[in-house]
């Protein structure tokens, strides 16, 4: 079964995300635990944690298809030893705010080399802030996504990822989601028949589907191999509705949160009913 739904607001307080998913007959979502462009927000309250579950219960969702985002401030690769201690502690509140909601996951962008080591050493120490993160918490799993290789940003080829995956230790809490907007960005032509078949072939083999625990369903503004992160509404961009289509029979992307990152929220419903009519 696909679990299409959206990344909706929590504005107002995160107890407000589920209702929003059920607006748009969401069937999994994501949501921002804290302002994502600020290091530190206020812990939630036990209202905001009790109402939070009781709007879940309502919606229907599952809390296994909610995939909260952390902050994109956190770089859990950098060279900076300050900064990383500074991103690795933000990553550890990120995970218990997600904990403390019953929530089992938490998607993040693994992180930049910021040109001052190599990608080598710093997808070394995504892997060990992983370590540090899943020892310092229980019942959440890091889930790493995938990027389009803009600037110095990892994470951009299925290596990166695997690489990553090999060096934590609990495997059981680790896993990754794939945006088909930085799939097809960083260089992966999923648009045509025979590039989709190579391209899910290949993530296979270098991570496995077993690992897959989210994806992020966009179209893209940019063309293939253009690097720029510019998401689109579905079949208005380069990698076009038959793409959407493919996904929507495979069943491999079945039982995971499938969330819309799409630009225009106004139609995130419709676009919810186009993903279910091609099934
Ligand atoms: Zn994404
Ligand atoms: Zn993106």
């Amino acid at each position: 079964m696909k679990y299409i739904g959206a990344h909706v607001s929590a504005g107002g307080g995160v107890e407000n995300a589920p209702l929003n998913a059920m607006k748009i007959n969401a069937k999994s979502f994501a949501l921002f635990t804290k302002n994502q462009r600020q290091w530190t927000s206020k812990p939630f309250t036990e209202d905001n944690i009790t109402r939070f579950k009781k709007n879940l219960k309502k919606s229907g969702i599952s809390e296994k298809m909610v995939l909260p985002h952390d902050s994109y401030l956190i770089n859990l690769g950098n060279p900076d030893p300050e900064k990383l201690e500074k991103s690795r502690d933000a990553f550890i509140d990120e995970m218990e705010r997600c904990s403390q909601l019953g929530l089992s996951k938490l998607n993040f962008h693994p992180g930049s080399h910021l040109k001052a080591i190599s990608e080598e050493k710093s997808l070394d120490l995504v892997g060990e802030s992983i370590n540090i993160a899943l020892h310092k918490t229980s019942g959440v799993t890091a889930v790493i996504e995938n990027t389009t290789g803009q600037g110095t940003n990892l994470g951009y080829k299925f290596e990166h990822l695997a690489h990553i995956i090999s060096l934590v230790e609990d495997k059981k809490r680790v896993g990754v989601c794939l945006d088909t907007c930085h799939t097809f960005a960083a260089g992966y032509d999923i648009k045509t028949s025979e590039g989709y078949i190579d391209t899910f072939n290949l993530f296979e083999k270098l991570v496995g589907f077993k690992y897959l625990k989210g994806m992020h369903i966009n179209d893209s503004k940019q063309p293939l191999g253009s690097l720029k992160d510019r998401h689109h509404s579905i079949g208005k961009g380069e990698i076009g509705l038959d793409f959407f289509k493919r996904l929507m029979k495979d069943d491999r992307f079945d039982n995971i949160p499938l969330v819309l990152e799409t630009i225009d929220e106004t139609i995130w419903k419709e676009e919810i009913e186009l993903l279910y009519s091609f099934i």
